[in-house]
């Protein structure tokens, strides 16, 4: 795998030059946006790297596709009657279509569904801390490394920051689909988004996803076969806000952006992919991330439609 992870990223190198690093927050707009990086987690579960797989970074929205898998185990399909799973054709943080839906977001994937699926993870015991530590412990496990943790800086900054994602929640609570506190649930949410992990973490923590919901290395269960399959059709459909389509277009694999550049994709049968760039197309996925991973599936043919 490592020659064909270079090559990937080798023929991402130019477009990290096309992007834009995310500047709403300190933390972010300070990255190096030379910074790429790519690993590879197949059925072995050994991790393959490339470029700047071992540095952390504020994995952001892809922290979405966790607490999905989480609020699922701990609701089941009653969490369908609170969100969507359509895509939104609209940014991650577009307020528009909540109105006329009546405070329920489209999909999890998008800022208002995440804060519900956050706070339905919160649940009645009403304790934000608690959700994300169960969000770490998961995490850890699947990464296989017990340093996965919060960066409370950008934390901090993205509270700071947070007046729309504050506007998504009391609109939402407005039409009683937001249970706890909207400060709960928001701050919950900001720390989920700021939670650092490197690619090869990330690559092995997404691996359950490409094996109908087991770690393939050890045979447990982390979800049923029909949830994931299920989660890797709403990053398939929803994981890039309005550059959904065309990410399915160019890579042909569920996967999710966050602004800080990660993006996770799941090669069914294969393995998870997590690539790394912190330059932004204007949909807010990483430009040179997406271009190394179609490169990978040129390369592999992994689209899942070939
Ligand atoms: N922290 C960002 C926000 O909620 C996450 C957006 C993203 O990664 O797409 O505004």
């Amino acid at each position: 795998m490592t020659p064909i992870l270079n090559e990937a990223l080798a023929a991402a190198a130019p477009l990290r030059a096309v992007g834009k690093v995310a500047d709403y927050i300190p933390a972010l707009a300070r990255v190096d946006p030379a910074r790429l990086g790519i690993a590879f987690c197949g059925a072995d579960g050994i991790v393959h790297g490339a470029g700047d797989c071992d540095e952390p970074f504020s994995i952001q929205s892809i922290s979405k596709v966790f607490t999905l898998a989480l609020a699922l185990q701990k609701l089941g399909m009653r969490l369908w009657e609170r969100v969507g799973r359509e895509p939104s054709g609209s940014a991650f943080n577009s307020i528009v279509q909540l109105e006329s839906e009546k405070g329920i977001p489209r999909n999890p994937l998008i800022n208002p569904g995440a804060i519900v699926v956050t706070d339905a993870l919160i649940g009645a015991e009403g304790d934000a801390d608690a959700a994300i530590e169960a969000l770490l412990a998961f995490v850890r496990e699947r990464a296989r490394d017990a340093g996965v943790a919060v960066d409370e800086e950008v934390a901090a900054s993205e509270s700071e920051t947070g007046s729309r994602n504050r506007s998504l929640a009391w609109f939402m609570k407005s039409f009683g689909n937001l249970d706890n506190p909207v400060e709960t649930v928001v701050g919950a949410y900001f720390r989920q988004c700021a939670v650092a992990m490197s690619c090869r973490q990330l690559a092995r923590a997404g691996l359950f996803l490409a094996f109908d919901g087991r770690d393939p290395q050890t045979g447990l269960e982390v979800c049923p076969s029909h949830r994931a399959r299920r989660i890797n059709s709403v990053m398939m459909l929803c994981g890039h806000y309005d550059n959904s389509g065309e990410f399915a277009f160019r890579v042909g694999l569920p996967g999710k952006s966050g602004v800080g550049g990660g993006i996770l994709a799941i090669a069914p049968g294969h393995g998870a992919i997590a690539a790394w760039s912190p330059a932004l197309n204007e949909a807010g996925t990483s430009a040179a991330g997406a271009a190394a991973l179609e490169a990978l599936v040129e390369r592999t043919g992994w689209s899942v439609f070939f």
